[in-house]
């Protein structure tokens, strides 16, 4: 145990961040880490409980508390306030490829179920993670550590998101030839185009691509496997194939009016941003721009609160956010006890910056649209948006969503952002190998298996599991590695 007094001793402390009125002038990321010596004080408020429900990521009333990945949340945290810390990486290593990115972007499932959340403030696992990778970066703890014998297979990994990292970096460990097969014109998935700079700042992902890339794994960019690139002669090239493409098909909006000019999906505008900011830092104009516009997104969740950032970013005129369901309450409900995950209102950074800027929160809750309004051109000048309530369907028991009549309210808007979630893969990739999809359109394997109807043919992340988190991602990219890696040699070293 770190220190046994320490959760009593010392008060939960965050990195601080810089203030909305001053970050919103930048895309960088805006916490500022703190001292070692205060991060060590963060550490001793581990209580290093008997059961630490924060390592042990488990469905809980249909949703995860504790870590997917099994982090050794309590060693580490007393590791670091041992001082210890090249030890305290090693152990975080073991289970996590890249915890420089979850302590960036995780929603901290662990912190959920910490037991000092209980009763106090849950200890600062995150920030915890963040502090320790970051340090071994900066002291060359962590350095290529290439595979000392290679075992002649060959992986092709197609896709570049977290969970084909993973599973790339993974696989090449274990002495496979792996090469990454990625779309896009930089490695990264919804990591690098998706995930706004001031979440994640992007050279974070290019240290670690050249990481692997010393370490010996391949990478193809511009490379869209079942496009400009052959399914087939992948197969034939390859002795194992992975599917990591994501759940790239995006959900729409099919309201009235949806072909009106200014219209786009959320990861377009998203992306479009990054990429302008990597290539001309925004000087080549080439993306979706939100200024001097009334802006409004549809959908009330984290891809939406990054658009709300963004917009404040350009320089929108206003911003606004729909959310079909009921805003949560602010403290947990007395049927979502700990270690629950908390169903809990969050106020996320976008929101926090347009309550500082415009005076008011984004969020309009029960709410959906109803019409767009186009002008004569056929460009959007607004959405005409209606409430919902959620009534108890008499017959089946389930609660179905009904519009209100008479609540349509019009709202200015020259950009509509829809971030109303995903549906699956696209189609021609899933097509181009022949595999079999589910209910839900993803990529259809055995519960807890990896490999796909069709023989060599693996699949992991988003493209399997459906639209869910970074920290999922690279469970299954580790998962469908020992699969792999059990497929070509008969037996495996990776499982977890
Ligand atoms: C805007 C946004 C913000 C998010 N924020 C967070 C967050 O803060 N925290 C969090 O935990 N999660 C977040 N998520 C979710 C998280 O990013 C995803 O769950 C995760 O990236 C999924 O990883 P993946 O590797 O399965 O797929 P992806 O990251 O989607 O990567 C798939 C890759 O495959 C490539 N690809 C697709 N088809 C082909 C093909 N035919 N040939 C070659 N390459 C192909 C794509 O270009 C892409 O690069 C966010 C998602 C979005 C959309
Ligand atoms: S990966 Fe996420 S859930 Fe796991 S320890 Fe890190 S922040 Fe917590």
């Amino acid at each position: 145990m770190a220190k046994p007094t320490g959760f009593l001793e010392y008060e939960r402390k965050n990195n601080p961040g810089v203030e909305p009125l001053e970050r919103i002038k930048s895309f960088n990321e805006f916490h500022t880490p703190m001292s070692a010596d205060e991060r060590r004080q963060q550490a001793a408020r581990c209580m290093d409980c008997g059961v630490p429900f924060c390592q042990n990521g488990q469905p809980i009333m249909g949703m995860v508390s504790g870590c997917p990945l099994n982090n050794l949340i309590p060693e580490w945290n007393e590791l670091v306030y041992t001082g210890e810390f090249d030890a305290a990486a090693h152990r975080l290593l073991i289970t996590n490829n890249f915890p420089e990115f979850t302590s960036r972007v995780c929603p901290a499932l662990c912190e959920a179920a910490c037991t000092c959340g209980l009763n106090g403030k849950p200890v600062s696992v995150k920030e915890n993670e963040n502090f320790i990778v970051e340090n071994a970066f900066r002291t060359g703890v962590i350095k290529p550590n290439p595979p000392k014998v290679r075992t002649g297979k060959r992986v092709a990994v197609i896709g570049s998101g977290p969970s084909g990292l993973a599973c790339a970096a993974q696989l090449n460990m274990r002495g496979h030839s792996v090469t990454v097969y990625e779309k896009d014109d930089r490695v990264g998935g919804l990591l690098m185009y998706g995930i706004p700079n001031m979440k994640l700042e992007k050279h974070v992902i290019d240290r670690r691509v050249e990481l692997m890339k010393a370490e010996g794994v391949s990478f193809v960019t511009n490379a869209n496997v079942g496009g400009n690139i052959d399914a087939g002669s992948i197969m034939d090239e390859y002795d194992a194939v992975v599917l990591a493409c994501g759940a790239g098909n995006p959900r729409d909006i099919n309201a009235p009016g949806r072909d009106a000019n200014g219209i786009y999906f959320a990861v377009d505008f998203l992306t479009s941003t990054t990429k302008s900011l990597l290539d001309s830092n925004l000087e080549d104009n080439s993306y979706i721009s939100a200024k001097d516009k009334n802006v409004v997104i549809i959908g009330g969740g984290d891809t939406g609160n990054d658009c709300v950032g963004t917009s404040i970013r350009h320089g929108c005129k206003s911003v606004v956010q729909l959310e079909m369901m009921p805003k949560l309450p602010d403290t947990r409900a007395e049927n979502n006890s700990w270690p629950e995950w908390p169903r809990v209102c969050k106020t996320d950074y976008g929101q926090e910056e347009a309550i500082t800027l415009f005076g008011s929160d984004p969020r309009r809750y029960q709410t959906t649209v109803k019409e767009f309004v186009k002008d004569d051109n056929g460009n959007l000048k607004g959405v005409v948006t209606v409430n919902v309530q959620f009534v108890k369907d008499e017959n089946s028991g389930r609660n179905v969503m009904q519009t209100v009549e008479g609540s349509e309210q019009y709202i200015e808007a020259e950009l509509v952002l829809i971030a109303a979630g995903f549906l699956g893969p696209k189609p021609y990739v899933v097509e181009a190998f022949g595999v079999e999809t589910n209910a839900r359109s993803n990529v259809a394997t055995e519960t807890g298996k990896y490999m796909t109807n069709v023989d060599k043919v693996f699949t992991a992340g988003d493209m399997h599991r459906g639209q869910s988190l970074v920290v999922w991602a690279i469970r299954e990219g580790r998962d469908a590695a020992a699969d792999v890696d059990e497929y070509l040699m008969g037996y495996t070293s990776l499982k977890d």
